[in-house]
């Protein structure tokens, strides 16, 4: 339709609730029931009037008080927003599914009715829809498509506080849309008979400097929700934990064994700590004594299938203590009702722009401390239902010495993708009205990324190839593999490689237990070019077992490959939604060059013409654009050759510089090149 945001994935409807035998819809069934106790509920109806009064409205209040869940629902049910659509964005993609699944429920329907998502390669919405929970990148990428957000009466911008890249250049863009769809009838009139509706806009958050926000939206007005919070006993240890994992489980067990009922919640950075703290707990927990209670482990990160996520949210059933190992994703976003323990590893993973890689251009994902305001919202989950407890797995003076709260993503990420997307807009990342400003050189490292892929020209416009890359749901550096699989005829290949690049987990297991055994089963996949037409090969099997076999039989079948069954379905529901744009844009991804690779390659070479490097006298490789030295990585099917010339998928810093997902090229590809090519470059 001509709503449809150009790239944006087509409508997928998943009913992941079943509709008619819900009853939930009666006042007095225990999940309204639940509502009307909310903390927000009590005053709801001043809430309305104060929303209905300002355009924008800044709305704080304690995690689970009920913002998230319920501000939309009071604004459809009070007539607010009209005949348009309410958006609610989230940072991260499991909260806007978990939180759309919860809001049907309540409204006693199924999600993609009256309450849907959308996330990027997932949708679940439809024309009925009024309440659609988005993640914040997926509303910057309807602009490009809906520039005025027409659609939307209302956009909340839930869990502003954490200043996502995509959240700043929301709210920039929300400025400016109000301005346009608020401006008096006489003035937007001109020259045009449309009458625009006009836009809300609510800003909420647990912990948010509310007065940048207030000042930027011209002094918007502030309302608090009143929360209720139990007291938080907490602890810290005496000393530094290095391994926080194992310091984690021993104090797990030491609550297990002393401590009165009520379930565990512990923070972790990321989900290789939390599959391994559960696969330790769960060894452990084996082997108690019968007469301790049982105990049920629960994981919650942001890769996690939609199917498991209900888990966490369902009361442990009699005889058994719920822990559950999450992300900062349980920090605000979602509250877990039943936790009384919270353990603390005072970690996160934060995306970083490295300097070392100044000019480049390309994010990593870096174990971090946290910050003062996180550690104190850890603290706060434990007490939401009664007095709790809060382990924290590292020193006092560790507190005292964190950072109050966290640098915005737009002064520490790379601007490549967001710079794309605002020169489709027609606008200019330098003029833009920020809350933060980026920082010059990553405005810089940015423009050569984008000039370099071709997707701006010598005088900094945008190409016709840039747009093409803009339909893409992808990382700008992907995008243009796949539009240059148009050129060399393999549109086929490279999307499988790319689906499987852009699933959220791996598609190979770092650590085994059955190290030969696996190395064994991956050799037979091995392709002597190197990692990507090996995970090439990868996806052509699975295709063919996938074709002949049910789910459990997919499962056996990477189980016993040692593949990552999660990843490669994960990259065919991908598979399907890239093809789909294809089809958009006119290109036939049945397009196969068969056998040969050197077209596969090619095409690689023009999305990672920066992540290049040749082998030099010692050993390792020295990149082409930059000034690193680096090694190829472990995982990598050529970690034990030396080639002239590599390309890889990304950097990974531990005690040298890595390069992962690599494969070998002929020099003349790089050579190739259409920018470097050019006289006088
Ligand atoms: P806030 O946004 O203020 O942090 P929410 O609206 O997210 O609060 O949560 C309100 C309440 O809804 C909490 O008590 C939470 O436990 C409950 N809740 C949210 N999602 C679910 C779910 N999927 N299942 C059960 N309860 C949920
Ligand atoms: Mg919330």
């Amino acid at each position: 339709s001509a709503l449809r945001a150009e790239g944006e994935p087509r409508k997928k409807r998943r009913f992941s609730t079943p509709g008619k035998q819900l009853s939930n819809g009666s006042p007095s069934s225990p999940i309204q029931m639940q509502r009307a106790n909310l903390p927000i509920a009590t005053g709801k109806n001043a809430l309305i009037e104060e929303i209905r009064r300002n355009d924008v409205s800044i709305l704080i209040g304690e995690t689970g008080s009920g913002k998230t869940t319920q501000v939309p629902q009071y604004l459809l049910e009070s007539g607010l927003a009209g005949h348009g659509m309410i958006a609610v964005t989230q940072p991260r993609k499991v909260a806007a599914t978990s939180l759309a699944a919860r809001v049907a429920t309540e409204q006693n329907v199924s999600v993609g009715t009256l309450v849907g998502y959308s996330v990027r390669f997932d949708e679940a919405s439809s024309d009925e829809t009024r309440i659609k929970y988005v993640t914040d990148g997926m509303l910057v990428r309807e602009l490009l498509g809906d520039p005025l957000l027409s659609r939307y009466s209302v956009v909340i911008v839930d869990e502003a506080h954490e200043r996502t890249l995509r959240t700043d250049l929301l709210i920039t863009n929300l400025k400016d849309i109000q301005r346009k769809r608020n401006a008096p009838s006489d003035v937007k009139g001109k020259g045009s008979a449309a009458k625009l509706n006009p836009l809300k806009i609510v800003i909420m958050s647990a912990t948010l400097d509310a007065d940048k926000f207030s000042k930027f939206f011209d002094d918007a007005k502030i309302v608090y929700v009143k929360g209720r919070q139990h007291p938080v006993t907490i602890y810290h240890t005496a000393v530094s934990q290095p391994d926080y994992v194992d310091a984690a489980m021993r104090t797990f067990f030491q609550i297990h064994t002393d401590q009165p009922p009520g379930d565990v919640l512990i923070f972790l950075p990321g989900q290789e700590d939390i599959e391994g703290l559960e696969r330790s707990i769960q060894l452990y927990a084996d082997r108690l004594p019968k007469d301790v209670q049982s105990i049920l482990v629960c994981p919650m990160y942001a890769a996690l299938p939609p199917g498991q996520q209900a888990k966490i949210f369902t009361p442990a059933p009699a005889g058994f203590r719920k822990c559950i190992l999450a992300t900062n994703i349980a920090e605000t976003s979602i509250t877990i009702p039943g936790t009384k323990y919270v353990i603390d590893t005072g970690k996160c993973k934060e995306k970083r722009y490295v300097a070392r890689d100044t000019g480049t251009g390309f994010d990593t994902l870096l174990t971090r401390d946290i910050t003062k305001s996180s550690a104190m919202q850890r603290a706060g989950r434990a007490g939401r239902e009664g007095p709790g407890y809060c382990f924290r797995l590292y020193p006092e003076e560790a507190f005292d010495a964190m950072a109050e709260s966290a640098e915005p993503e737009i002064r520490r990420c790379a601007l490549t993708s967001s710079m794309l997307q605002l020169r489709c807009l027609g606008q200019d990342i330098e003029e833009l009205d920020f809350m933060d400003k980026p920082d010059r050189e990553a405005i810089g490292a940015a423009l050569k990324t984008l000039y370099l892929l071709g997707a701006l020209d010598s005088k900094r416009c945008l190409t016709k190839l840039g747009r093409d890359m803009a339909a893409f749901p992808l990382e700008p550096n992907l995008a243009r593999a796949v539009v240059a699989s148009r050129e060399f005829g393999c549109t086929l290949e490279v999307i499988g490689i790319v689906s499987v690049l852009s699933a959220s987990s791996k598609l190979f297991f770092d650590s085994t237990d059955e190290r030969e055994a696996a190395a064994e089963a991956r050799r037979k996949f091995r392709h002597r070019s190197g990692d990507h037409m090996t995970i090439l090969n990868v996806v052509r099997a699975y295709q063919e077992i996938a074709a002949a076999e049910k789910k459990s039989g997919r499962k056996e079948w990477c189980r016993k490959q040692f593949l990552n069954d999660r990843c490669l379905a994960e990259a065919q529901d991908i598979r399907d939604q890239l093809r789909e744009v294809c089809t958009r844009m006119q290109i036939d991804w049945k397009t196969s060059c068969g056998e040969d690779e050197q077209p596969v390659l090619k095409c690689l070479v023009r999305g990672l013409v920066q992540h290049a490097a040749f082998l030099q006298p010692d050993g390792s490789y020295k990149q082409l654009m930059g000034p690193s030295i680096v090694k190829i990585h472990p995982s990598s099917s050529l970690c034990d050759k030396k080639v002239p010339v590599i390309i890889y998928d990304e950097l990974v810093y531990t005690t040298h510089i890595y390069a992962r997902g690599v494969s070998t090229v002929p020099r003349s590809y790089i050579a190739e090149v259409p920018v470097l090519n050019v006289k006088g470059t």
